[in-house]
């Protein structure tokens, strides 16, 4: 038995058939990469490494999550799909263009919701209006990159924020 509620379990519990995640580089920056925080990164930043073959930011959304549908497609039947907005900041950006990139995800044929990466620093209570209407209309969930909640290893990995910081933003 299980001492933890798994995100595999719990993600099976919302639904009726299997979902698998299709990572989405939507040619987002972050400002911990573009000079408003540094232009170094986090220390372990490397979004090469966070993406898969399929994943590239010189396609459209539609065209990445066709790919990656196709890289998945013998493993269930009836697989669904959630758009992973994963590479850089998702919410970095004005509120227009974020919303274009996401409906152009959740428009695709098979894409049941959306899971956006961002940094705790990358959110307002105006994008946090639009995703809670979002949210009514489908799956959707933020993951917050928050990496740890001590600010002297925050500093030392060059994150750009503090852990009040994600409080803040949780
Ligand atoms: S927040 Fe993400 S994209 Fe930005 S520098 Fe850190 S790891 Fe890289």
């Amino acid at each position: 038995m299980e001492h933890y509620n798994s995100f595999s379990k719990w993600i099976r519990e919302r639904f009726p058939f299997r979902v698998q995640k299709i990572s989405v580089d939507a040619g987002f920056s972050c400002p911990n990469r573009d000079g408003s925080i540094s232009s170094g990164g986090c220390s372990f930043c490397d979004n090469r490494t966070f993406n898969p073959s399929y994943c590239n930011r010189t396609l459209s959304i539609g065209q990445q999550i066709s790919d990656g549908k196709a890289f998945f497609a013998r493993k269930y039947p009836d697989m669904k799909y959630l758009a992973y907005f994963q590479a850089y900041s998702n919410t970095y950006a004005d509120l227009d263009t974020i919303k274009r990139r996401y409906e152009e995800a959740l428009a695709c044929d098979g894409v049941v919701g959306l899971v956006v990466g961002t940094r705790p620093d990358c959110i307002s209570d105006e994008l946090l209006d639009y995703l809670e209407r979002l949210n009514r209309q489908t799956f959707l969930t933020v993951e917050y990159g928050i990496e740890s909640t001590c600010d002297a290893t925050l500093e030392r990995i060059n994150r750009g924020h503090t852990f009040e910081c994600s409080r803040r933003a949780i």
